[in-house]
């Protein structure tokens, strides 16, 4: 069967003599995996179309398995992203949560957009924290961990100070608050980012200005729901958390 498909590359690895095998996360066909013959040969026409954070058009033939890739024009290379460390360092991390925690049939043509439109932030110049974090919690509602953050999970209390609490998928008030022991308390603008970040789509982000104390805020949290939720160890994470300690 022959495939015309838009995807962008979230994982690349060498395959043979010269050659590649790319994931792709495309806008009609989930993941696929497709093998890019003579791709790293040094006049070959297709090995830009094997690098990782490219989004192109793809044609390849597939009967089951593995694609072979016939024919692809780039649309966008987002070569800055390889250039610099941070970016890198953040667009992998991206990459990586589609390649490893979204399930095939939550890879739909929404999530294509929200990795293209969280690359292309990230390009511009944007918070690479906020805007992954954005991403994060829509990886999460793809894998139908969506967190209740309009009220209280366990009474349905909506004022005071609230608490997440990844184990209820959700918010606890002040009152139910000990019935989870891992639960951190969020300050009323992380409670709102947190909201914002659940109703956002990322093609419309903007730029969002985030007090300091906030941000160490929003950090604990995601980072509380995404170990909770998704639960897989990425490599691409552990290099984030090593950046991190260094900057400090
Ligand atoms: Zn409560």
């Amino acid at each position: 069967m022959q495939v015309r498909t838009e995807g962008i590359v979230i994982r690349s690895t060498d395959y043979g003599e010269g050659n590649k095998i790319v994931t792709l996360l495309t806008n009609t066909h989930g993941k696929a995996g497709i093998i890019i013959r003579g791709a790293k040969k040094l006049k070959s026409r297709h090995g830009s179309l094997s690098q990782l954070f490219t989004h192109g058009e793809y044609l390849f033939f597939r009967n089951s398995g593995l694609g072979t890739l016939t024919h692809g024009e780039i649309i966008e290379s987002h070569h800055v992203l390889r250039e610099q460390l941070d970016m890198t360092a953040y667009s992998s991390y991206a990459a990586e949560l589609v390649d490893r925690a979204l399930q095939e049939e939550d890879a739909s043509a929404f999530m294509f957009e929200q990795l293209n439109a969280c690359l292309n932030a990230f390009a511009e110049g944007k918070d690479l924290l906020i805007t992954t974090q954005v991403f994060e919690m829509k990886i999460l509602q793809a894998a139908g961990y969506g967190p209740e953050f309009g009220e209280c999970v366990s009474c349905g209390n909506t004022v005071g100070t609230m608490s997440l609490s990844a184990n209820s998928g959700g918010i606890l008030c002040s009152r139910c608050a000990y019935k989870d022991a891992q639960a951190i308390m969020l300050g009323d603008g992380a409670l709102k980012l947190l909201r914002l970040y659940q109703q956002l789509d990322l093609r419309r982000l903007g730029n969002i200005q985030v007090k300091e104390e906030t941000k160490l805020q929003l950090k604990a949290a995601m980072r509380l729901l995404m170990d909770t939720l998704i639960g897989i160890p990425l490599k691409s994470r552990s290099f984030l958390d090593q950046m991190d300690r260094y900057s400090i």
